[in-house]
């Protein structure tokens, strides 16, 4: 009867002198795994120009079929995406956008903090996935 206890009060104490694995989230943020995939980015060259070219591979490829791509001509018959929208509220977070990429043009980052009030603030466009990152 009594080992039990003090077996019980022995795990207390010894936790109570370990690290907690809980944070004082929003204050602290956690650290992600590189391999974490949060919310996409739509990334940019040197010069800041969109990389996308409109290609529309990734939205071919998303199980999820909620990337909605509409490409147009530049003045120098460069394509870019006039419409890129992305639904967070059916992403399933597979990564398969960014694979399929051949320009690295949509990356999957670190940023897990996507929670919204409405259904229209999760419906990302070009410019919400273009300055996700931006300091
Ligand atoms: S992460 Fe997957 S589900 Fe989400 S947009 Fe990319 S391909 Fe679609
Ligand atoms: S993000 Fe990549 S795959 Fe998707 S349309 Fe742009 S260039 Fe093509």
């Amino acid at each position: 009867m009594i080992i039990p206890l003090l077996k019980g009060l022995g795990l207390t104490l010894r936790t109570f002198f370990t690290r907690p694995v809980t944070i004082q989230y929003p204050e602290e943020k956690m650290v992600m795994y590189p391999r974490f995939r949060g919310l996409h980015e739509l990334t940019r060259d040197k010069e800041g120009k969109i990389i996308c070219v409109a290609c529309e591979l990734c939205a071919a490829v998303c199980p999820a079929n909620c990337i909605r791509v509409e490409p147009a001509e530049g003045p120098t018959h460069q394509r870019f995406p006039k419409v890129y929208e992305i639904d967070l509220l059916r992403c399933i977070f597979c990564g398969f956008c960014q694979e399929a990429c051949p320009y690295e043009a949509i990356i999957l980052r670190e940023n897990y903090e996507t929670a919204n009030y409405t259904r229209k603030d999760l419906l990302y466009d070009r410019d919400k996935l273009f300055h996700a990152y931006q300091k």
